[in-house]
């Protein structure tokens, strides 16, 4: 079978193509447009495959999709590339307005144009995430496929947007589509500007760990190999027209992931303890949401998925590895982005 993923050079893009190149015998396109967020190097075993294709380009480029189309004939899309950081997309809009809602339409459009009275098991898997369902109380029902959108951020309304386009391009043009709406995901290679990595960063480099607000906004986790193993299934399984909610049974307020980060710095750095001495509560990011949560019952029940990691134990691998990839992001964090340094102010 042949895949086109585009954004597979980001966090969660790579740990698909290397299960995809590990584990399977398709052969894989990587559309990605190398923005600051990718990690190429997280591909560097993939790269060695016959059955991978790295094209540096941007999703929108209508004609580069239909010439990718032409020379590829890809039967399935993974649709993985964004502008997915928060607290950028309110900082600058823009861009999330413009790869995630214009990026997903020039997808469609191409797909539709390259697979229409073309025969093959065609499928268009659009990756979103639980942020499109906006903000749960403490004691509201998880999310599940028959919330109500109600996103809160330029981020999570732009993909809240790319969801709509791709429901209608199924509901209209008959396009095979598939969507999953996970929470957050953590683990290697995530770019260190995200919870995990800026806190356990700060906590090495000694400097104040910037909790937002009181830390007590919860999110559901998830290991990210978890997450690449559910959209392979639901890119094989998943039934055309349906979206399916993955989430990792793992709530946890940011404050307890943070202070479960100090714990594991504690052990490792029995010299620099207590690391929980430089949590500093910094002021809240606008708009932001109090709660997700995720039922995950259909993508188990139909799907037959399950986690393989907890959150403890996919928690102390991410940490161990940041631990013994120090020069990784180091060279990140001495690259320049825009004229400015990779900034820790506060994350998510
Ligand atoms: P990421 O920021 O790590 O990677 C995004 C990738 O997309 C990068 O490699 C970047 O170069 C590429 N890209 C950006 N703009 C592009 C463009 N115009 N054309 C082509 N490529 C472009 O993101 P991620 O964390 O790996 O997330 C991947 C997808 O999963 C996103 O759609 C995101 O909304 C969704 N998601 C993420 C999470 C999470 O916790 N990280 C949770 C649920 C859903």
């Amino acid at each position: 079978m042949k895949i086109l993923v585009t954004g597979g050079a980001g966090f969660i893009g790579s740990a698909v193509i290397r299960q995809l190149i590990r584990e399977t015998e398709h052969e894989v396109v990587n559309l990605d447009k190398l923005t600051y967020a990718a990690t190429p190097e997280a591909l560097e075993e993939a790269a060695g495959s016959p059955r991978y294709t790295l094209v540096e380009g941007d999703v929108c480029d209508r004609a580069l999709l239909a010439r990718l189309f032409e020379e590829h004939a890809p039967e399935r899309v993974m649709h993985l590339a964004a502008e997915s950081h928060v607290d950028r997309s309110i900082d600058g809009p823009a861009d999330f307005m413009a790869t995630n809602i214009m990026g997903t339409f020039a997808l469609l459009e191409a797909a539709r144009a390259w697979w229409q009275g073309r025969p093959g098991e065609h499928r268009f898997h659009h990756i979103s995430t639980d942020e499109v369902f906006g903000s749960l109380g403490a004691a509201d029902p998880a999310f599940r496929e028959t919330t109500p959108y109600a996103p809160n951020s330029p981020y999570s309304a732009s993909k809240a947007a790319s969801d709509h386009l791709v429901r209608a391009w199924g509901e209209t043009y008959g396009l095979p589509v598939v969507t999953s709406n996970c929470s957050n995901n953590y683990g290697p290679w995530q770019f260190p500007e995200k919870l995990i990595p800026v806190m356990l960063i700060a906590g090495v480099e000694g400097r104040p760990l910037p909790v937002y607000g009181t830390g007590e906004n919860m999110r559901d986790w998830l290991f990210v190999e978890d997450h690449a193993r559910a959209l392979r299934l639901v890119l094989e399984k998943g039934a055309v027209g349906r979206s399916y909610c993955v989430g990792g049974n793992a709530e946890r307020s940011n404050i307890a992931v943070v202070r479960a980060i100090c714990a594991h710095l504690d052990q490792r750095r029995p010299e620099h303890a207590p690391h929980e001495r430089l949590i500093s509560f910094v002021t809240d990011r606008p708009g932001h949401d109090a709660r997700y949560a995720i039922d995950a019952t259909r993508i188990r029940a139909e799907l037959g998925w399950e986690p393989q990691e907890s959150f403890e134990t996919g928690l102390a691998r991410t940490l161990d590895w940041y631990l013994a990839e120090r020069d990784w992001w180091q060279g990140i964090r001495n690259r320049r982005y825009g004229g400015e340094r990779l900034g820790l102010s506060g994350a998510e």
